[in-house]
Formats: C-alpha cells, sequence, structure tokens
C-alpha cells in the first residue's frame, strides 16, 4: 500500500477546499473515496418507479427551441422551451434575484450561453405554477450541457448525493469523487478479501466495489456494490470480535474460587425473597465462570426491574468468601450511593466491609477508603468511574461489575478494560443488544439474561396526556399515600441549565401542590444535597419529587407510584422505558404519564412505542433502528458499530454470511498468518490497534 495522497493534491482542489473536506473528516484521496454517497437520485430517462425516483423530481433531455426573458420587477425570470426525440417539449424556467447595483451584470449570462438555440441539454427540476404557458413546466435546479464530458456523472444515470457542508456541492463532489477514481492507484485499493470468500459469495472486488457504489450503472450493480462494502465492514468487525474472544480464552488466572457459601447461605437466608429461577439460572452461569481457570467476561442483560443488583451482589460475596475483593461501578453518583445503602441493608450482620467513592467523597474519607482498599481491609468498594481513576490501588481485586455498561463513556470503558484485562469482569445492562447484533458480533459472547420479573410485580399503565391530565393522577396518588416522580428532560445537554429550568418548575409545581411536599432533584445539586434528598424521598419524608433525568437509572423507591415525564418527545427510547422503570416496584399499581409538547414524527413513533410495549428488548431493538448502534452502545466515537455500508436491520443476510465466514476463517487461521489473509489482517490492525488495544494484532 503506498503513502495516502493529501486531498488537496487532486485536481481542483486547493488548500481552500481541503478545508472544507477537513470538516467531513475527509483528509486523503482514500478517504474521499470511502465517504459513500448519503443516497442517489435516478436520472435516467423513462426509468419504472424504484426507491430513487419516487420524488417529484422531472428529467428532462432535449433540444433547445427558443428562450425568453421575462422582465419583472424584483424577480427576474428566464425560460427555456426544449424539445426531446420524441416531439415531447418541456418549458423550463428560472427565478433570479434582480441584482443590487450591479445592473451590468446579467445573472443568467451563463444560461443564455449554454440554452443557444438547438443546443442538446439535460434538465433537472421540479413542476411549478407561477405564469407556465405549457403543461409540462419546471423550475430548474440543475442542468448540463449533453456534450459535455462530464455531463454523464451528474445526468441520464443514477445519480449520487453527498452529505455536504456548506461550501461543497453535489456537482463538485461527484466531479472530485470521478477524479479520484481515476487517478487512483489500483494498489491503493488492494483487495483484503480472500479470492476464495470473493467466489464463494459472489462478492464484486474492491475496486469494482468503489466505482459502483459511487457511479452505479445500474439498480443491480448498485446493489451489488453496497453488499460487498457491507460484508467487508461486518466481517471485519466480526472477526474483531471473534478473536478477543479467543485471546480472553486463553488466558488463565492465577487465583481460583471455591464456593464456601460462609457469606452466601446467611446472606440468602436474610434477603426477604427467594430468587425467581431465571436469577437462579444466571447466578449458575456466572459462578461456573468464576470457578472456572478463564476470566469471566459476561454481559448480564435483563429489562429495568428484573433484578440485576442481587445477581450482582452474590458474584461479589463469592469473591468475599475466598478472600478477595469486588468492585462495583455506577454510572452516577446517586445510582452509587444508592447501591451502597442496598448493600449495607442487605448484607446488615454479615462480616464484609463495603465502602463507596465517588468524585465527590471528601478528601479525609478518601484517604481512609484507599488505605482500606490497599490493605484488603475493605471488601467491597461501590463508586462511579472514580474508581477506575490510576491511584485507586487494590489489594486483591478480582471481580468487577460494571452496572448500566453503555451509560459509560467509551474513554472511561477503555481505561477499564485496561485495568480488568485479567479480572473477572460482569457487566450488566437493560439495554440490552438486540438478539441479532449480539449473535452476530459477539458470537458465543457470554451472554446471560434475566428473562422474568420478580413476582408480584403490579403493571405499569402508561398514558400520553396533557400536564393537568397527569397532576390529577398524581394527586390522586399522594392522596391514597403513594409517592410521584415529575421529570423533566435535559436542556442542550447542559445539567446547568437544566437545572436552572427545573428548579424554575419545581416553584411553579409547588403551587400547583400546596398541600403535599415536594423536593427537586439535580445533577448540578452537591453531593449531600442530593444523598439527603433521595434519602428523604426514600423515607417518604417528601410526596413528589422534580428531577431531570439523573434519576433515570437504577433509582429503587417501591411506594412510588407515578412517573410523570414532561417534554416527552425530547427522550430516546431508552430513558423513556429507563424511566418508566422507576414506578411500578412495588405491590401497587403504578402509572407512567408521557406529556409530550412538540411531537415531530420520530418523537410521536418513540412516545407510542413506548406506550404499547413493556418489553425492554423490543424496545432495544427499536431504539437502535431509530437512532443508530453506535448511539445506543455508546461506540459512537470509536467507530466500533459505525457501518457506512451496512446496515445490521436491513442486511440480516449479509451479516449471517459474514459471522459464518468468520467462523471459518478463524478456525481454519487463527491467527490469520496465512497469506491470502495477510492484507486483511493488516486492514484489522489499522482499524482497531489504537482504539481497541484488547485485540492483540502485533
Ligand atoms: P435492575 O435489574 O433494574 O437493576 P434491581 O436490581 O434494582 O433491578 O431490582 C429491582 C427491585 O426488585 C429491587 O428492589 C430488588 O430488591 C427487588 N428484587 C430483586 N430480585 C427479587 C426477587 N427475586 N423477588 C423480589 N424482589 C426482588
Ligand atoms: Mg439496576
Amino acid at each position: 500500500m503506498s503513502a495516502p495522497i493529501k486531498i488537496q493534491y487532486l485536481k481542483g482542489i486547493g488548500p481552500a477546499k481541503a478545508k472544507l473536506f477537513e470538516r467531513l473528516e475527509i483528509s486523503t484521496v482514500q478517504d474521499l473515496l470511502h465517504y459513500y454517497p448519503r443516497t442517489y437520485q435516478d436520472r435516467r430517462l423513462n426509468t419504472p418507479p424504484n426507491e430513487y425516483n419516487a420524488e417529484a423530481l422531472t428529467i428532462f433531455k432535449g433540444r433547445v427551441l427558443r428562450t425568453q426573458q421575462i422582465p419583472a420587477r424584483s424577480v427576474l425570470v428566464f425560460k427555456a422551451v426544449l424539445e426531446d426525440e420524441k416531439g415531447q417539449q418541456l418549458e423550463c424556467t428560472w427565478f433570479k434575484k434582480r441584482p443590487y447595483r450591479a445592473f451590468r451584470f446579467d445573472p443568467f449570462g451563463q444560461i443564455k450561453k449554454d440554452f443557444h438555440l438547438n443546443n442538446e441539454v439535460w434538465v433537472i427540476g421540479r413542476k411549478n405554477d407561477r405564469g407556465a404557458m405549457f403543461a409540462r413546466q419546471i423550475t430548474v435546479e440543475e442542468y448540463y450541457v449533453a456534450a459535455d464530458a462530464l455531463t454523464q456523472l451528474h445526468a441520464g444515470r443514477l445519480t449520487p448525493i453527498y452529505g455536504l457542508t456548506e461550501g461543497l456541492t453535489n456537482k463538485q463532489f461527484r466531479q472530485f469523487m470521478y477524479e479520484a477514481l481515476q487517478s487512483s492507484n489500483p494498489a491503493d485499493e488492494p483487495e483484503i478479501l480472500p479470492p476464495a470468500l470473493l467466489q464463494k459469495r459472489r462478492l464484486l472486488t474492491a475496486p469494482q466495489a468503489l466505482k459502483a457504489i459511487h457511479f452505479p450503472n445500474s439498480l443491480a450493480e448498485l446493489e451489488s456494490a453496497r453488499a460487498r462494502l457491507a460484508y467487508e465492514e461486518f466481517l471485519l468487525l466480526a472477526t474483531a470480535w471473534g478473536i478477543k474472544r479467543t485471546q480472553t480464552k486463553i488466558l488463565a488466572k492465577d487465583y481460583s474460587y471455591e464456593v464456601k457459601k460462609t457469606l452466601l447461605t446467611p446472606f440468602r437466608t436474610q434477603l426477604g425473597f427467594t430468587f425467581t429461577n431465571s436469577q437462579k439460572k444466571v447466578i449458575n452461569e456466572i459462578f461456573s465462570d468464576l470457578l472456572s481457570p478463564r476470566p469471566m467476561n459476561r454481559l448480564l442483560q435483563g429489562d429495568v426491574g428484573s433484578g440485576k443488583t442481587v445477581v450482582a451482589l452474590c458474584a461479589m460475596l463469592l469473591a468475599v468468601e475466598n478472600g478477595y475483593q469486588a468492585a462495583l461501578m455506577a454510572p452516577t453518583e446517586i445510582l452509587a450511593e444508592q447501591h451502597y445503602l442496598t448493600f449495607k441493608r442487605m448484607l446488615a450482620g454479615l462480616d464484609v466491609n463495603l465502602a463507596v467513592l465517588t468524585s465527590s467523597t471528601k478528601a479525609a474519607e478518601k484517604k481512609k477508603i484507599l488505605k482500606g482498599l490497599a490493605d484488603g481491609s475493605i471488601h467491597i468498594l461501590v463508586g462511579t468511574h472514580a474508581v477506575i481513576q490510576d491511584n485507586v490501588a487494590f489489594h486483591n481485586l478480582r471481580l468487577a461489575v460494571i452496572d448500566e455498561q453503555h451509560r459509560f463513556g467509551v474513554k472511561q470503558r477503555s481505561k477499564l478494560k485496561e485495568k480488568t484485562a485479567k479480572l473477572d469482569l460482569l457487566t450488566m445492562t437493560a439495554t440490552p443488544i438486540p438478539r441479532t447484533l449480539a449473535l452476530a458480533f459477539y458470537g458465543d459472547l457470554d451472554v446471560s439474561t434475566l428473562s422474568e420479573l420478580p413476582p408480584g410485580r403490579q403493571p405499569i399503565l402508561t398514558e400520553c396526556a396533557t400536564s393537568k391530565l397527569a397532576y390529577d393522577r398524581v394527586r390522586e396518588e399522594v392522596q391514597k399515600g403513594r409517592q410521584a416522580y415529575i421529570v423533566f428532560p435535559l436542556i442542550e445537554e447542559s445539567e446547568k441549565i437544566s437545572a436552572k429550568a427545573v428548579t424554575e418548575e419545581f416553584e411553579k409545581l409547588k403551587k400547583v401542590f400546596p398541600q403535599f411536599r415536594l423536593a427537586v432533584l439535580h445533577g448540578q445539586m452537591k453531593q449531600e444535597e442530593k444523598e439527603k434528598v433521595m434519602a428523604d424521598f426514600a423515607a417518604h419524608n417528601t410526596d413528589i419529587l422534580v428531577a431531570t433525568p439523573v434519576i433515570e437509572v437504577g433509582i429503587d423507591v417501591k411506594n412510588a407510584t407515578v412517573m410523570v415525564i414532561e417534554n416527552a418527545e425530547r427522550f430516546g427510547l431508552a430513558s423513556l422505558h429507563q424511566l418508566r422503570g422507576r414506578v411500578g416496584r412495588g405491590e401497587h399499581a403504578s402509572y407512567c404519564v408521557l406529556v409530550p409538547q412538540h411531537a415531530g414524527s420520530v418523537a410521536r413513533e418513540r412516545v407510542d412505542i413506548i406506550c404499547a410495549t413493556r418489553d425492554g428488548f423490543k424496545i432495544g431493538e427499536r431504539d437502535m433502528q431509530l437512532r443508530g448502534p453506535g448511539e445506543i452502545l455508546g461506540t459512537r466515537q470509536s467507530g466500533e458499530l459505525e457501518f457506512k455500508a451496512g446496515d445490521i436491520f436491513k442486511d440480516q443476510a449479509i451479516l449471517h454470511w459474514a459471522t459464518q465466514d468468520r467462523d471459518e476463517i478463524l478456525s481454519a487461521d487463527p491467527g490469520l498468518v496465512k497469506p491470502e489473509h495477510a492484507l486483511f489482517r493488516r486492514k484489522l490492525q489499522e482499524l482497531y490497534q489504537q482504539n481497541w488495544h484488547l485485540i492483540d494484532l502485533s
């Protein structure tokens, strides 16, 4: 592979244009070639309807019969009548603002040159009704002189439409792309897929696919190009996962567990409920991982309220029974604090030392905790990502649990991976990875699923209503002795602005509910304040908690039966589902009232889905379809699941091929050392070495 060519060396692109391309993250010719069209327009004549010509765009090719400039006051109008080979005519219109001061400049100058009598042109435009003399008439959006060499890039074909930035046009884009394709050396686009696979799956070669994704000659060719590129993307990621998986398998733990039950038995006896069958099954799965000689890397997925926390606690107790330390990380301080209190309550009387560490733990307290962790006197640490900071040294940490793992940023997670490479790792999430995706990529990654909720859960009635009706519901429930949440969205993703807004709403709500005890909670409050507000609400010292989405994950107050979500359209599906999961946790029937303000179509759709289903898995799948997997799984920055050509939902068949082939490749050549895999391996290295250090392909 030769060195990448900077984009400004492409004909027609200087330093200024190069800057524009940089905004699209295109800095080399290679980047440009891999910037695939956002969509296409079918600009061929007389093609049957398809997904690229459905909109009301007129495409016409004809000779100029006559032209006319129409004088008008503010807007200048130019018209041309074209006639095609069959004798059909089309009237084309251009509107231009009268140029200010520069009277001499003719805004139609170029058009007049190009539309001289009898010249053959392509026009692309939309129907208009303004001053039309003909039945067939359009306002012209683009035109191309038929005899010009580059016209074939823009008209009379399936035409690529790119995602642009200000200062660049599609026309320029297409011409630069063409230039790039012409000037690029085939060796710059080497075929990384082994020939056997190309043949087996009847795939286009890399250069063929690249050319066809930009300038397809037919719909079928476009589909083949997309399939080839999608396949490659899927195969690369699936293989990366496959390798990572084998590597963790080879690692051997230098410690082992024994089920002693010195803590587990008393813990279960005093728990106050029995595990669901699902929990029992999952605990067994986790225990057998812990007892096995290789480190655990298990994902525990279970819907909101399915009881993941006690499962994690069992695993941690097994570690403590064996004289090891365990840590649990939560994405927010409130949640860490709550887990800590829950554990404390559940472990009362047992010989287990707990501590909680967050970024607002006071210096003196922190010092004490760090000491306890270093000398082993603290057995279980609960914390936020403060725990993964470098200065936290454990005596013998063996088990790490990450709660609501998708909430952690990519950086935090990769830091965690560094620290936990040789530990037993349990990650928990209520935003499940859709089954299809999990199977495809994670392959046989260990996934445990809590498929049932603990018994006795009350249904949650989800409804859409106005604020007034929502408040009636709140009043009714609080009068019965229950409690309520009223949640406002984050504003512009800023906790600060949101804090102000929610405080204002809080003042208003105090007037709406003068007879009740209200409290406000937002991310800008001091840790002690937050703790106090949560503790007061848990103890039923307050009736209504007005909050930002800080309460979204994990909060567990059984007496709360109403969740009002204001501006519901501003929340993602997963958030709505999480918020709803804050109620219905006890013996009382519960309500989730969505109060939408401005409902766009996607927003409307989200609200409808939430009202219609309680199944977190289905919601997760829909959310991923609406927002893309990278957004949901928090991998967007690392590009882990960002596919340029592939679509994990539409391309199920290709996904299936890719994972099947991955398994075959890795079983025949686990280290990818065979010559036919050399380029594929190099590509994997390129892609994953920086941001996915766990894959060791050196
Ligand atoms: P999530 O899976 O959303 O993290 P939690 O672990 O917070 O759910 O559990 C929700 C609630 O259900 C907690 O109050 C927990 O104590 C309770 N719980 C968990 N398992 C059971 C069970 N088997 N029977 C009854 N209640 C349970
Ligand atoms: Mg939880």
